[in-house]
């Protein structure tokens, strides 16, 4: 690459051009988007994208460019178009591996690679958002930290853009982490960027999120810790410490909805010295295995909080017919 060359050429007769970083002097086509060239090499791009020569009645004969190569007209993102170039020609990151993926880079992978047929590109990007917010609860404790780097700075652009090209099996999962890091103001009144710009939600996700926020503080009681409500469990029948265990239950108690129910619980992995702590060892045991049989309960009711259809039914891509990918 050439670094980045500020005004260079003119494109188009009624546009004036700037090169991007992305410029290979031996390159043998000009990609151009808005008002940003890139000069890369057709076979490198064809092997990704094996329509993008479909797009090219654009590019007239009347449009080569000074340095002889040939322009293709796209009606894209410059900014799509630059994230996704700079990972071709670097490294296209792989969910299998420690690979981070940015956030600009998944929306560019998934929005050209539908749209110019880059299957493999865009499966990818698919494989590195469904391990982020996953349809099967083994899946979803499974997940450690996230391969998206730099991470959205909120969780409504991960809704918007799941919402922009129809995938909908992330849905569930991608809501319930939302109202677990979101204010209820900020889903109300957006989230302010930090280049102040604000990013919403649509009406009938606000709705969504914070029904489904009220349902999932009911089910902290009635699956994932409706242990701690029955007399009769805890303390166990087996139970030789009783008054230190239902003292130990009642701090619980207190700490999972003092002062408000807090719902980043429900779907937690088990922590003994946080939620057995005090308990004797057959308490423990009782109170885990209820625990984990719980969250089984809320994870399949969870598209239900917030207004979905159930997991079997939540397809993706179903308005563009594109379920080969699924
Ligand atoms: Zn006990």
């Amino acid at each position: 690459m050439n670094g980045f060359f500020p005004l260079v050429t003119k494109g188009r007769e009624d546009k004036a051009m700037k090169r991007s970083r992305i410029w290979f002097d031996d390159g043998s086509t000009i990609l151009q988007a808005e008002d940003t060239q890139f000069c890369v090499h057709k076979s490198v791009i064809l092997k990704h994208f094996p329509t993008l020569n479909d797009f090219v009645p654009s590019q007239s004969p009347g449009l080569p460019s000074s340095d002889g190569c040939a322009i293709i007209d796209l009606s894209d993102s410059a900014k799509d178009w630059e994230s996704l170039l700079i990972m071709i020609y670097d490294h296209l990151p792989t969910c299998k591996t420690t690979d981070l993926i940015p956030f600009r880079t998944l929306v560019a992978m998934l929005r050209l690679g539908d749209k110019y047929h880059g299957h493999s590109i865009r499966e990818e990007a698919l494989r590195f958002l469904r391990y982020e917010f996953p349809r099967d609860l083994d899946d979803w404790m499974d997940v450690w930290g996230t391969k998206i780097y730099p991470y959205p700075e909120s969780e409504f652009d991960f809704i918007n853009f799941a919402d922009e090209i129809g995938l909908h099996s992330v849905l569930p999962a991608m809501y319930y982490t939302c109202i677990k890091y979101e204010k209820l103001k900020d889903i109300f009144y957006g989230h302010l960027n930090s280049d102040g710009s604000v990013t919403r939600l649509s009406p009938d996700v606000q709705a969504c999120l914070v029904v489904g926020r009220e349902k999932l503080a009911f089910a902290l009681k009635t699956h994932t810790f409706s242990w701690l409500y029955n007399k009769k469990i805890i303390p166990c029948p087996r139970c030789s410490t009783k008054p230190e265990c239902t003292a130990a239950r009642n701090q619980l108690i207190r700490r999972v909805w003092m002062p408000v129910p807090n719902i980043s619980l429900a779907l937690d992995l088990w922590n003994r010295s946080e939620f057995a702590s005090g308990l004797c060892s057959f308490c423990a045991f009782t109170a885990e295995k209820l625990f984990h049989s719980g969250q089984e309960k809320l994870w399949n009711e969870l598209p239900s909080y917030f207004g979905l259809p159930s997991w079997d039914k939540l397809e993706d891509f179903d308005d563009s017919g594109s379920s080969s990918l699924l």
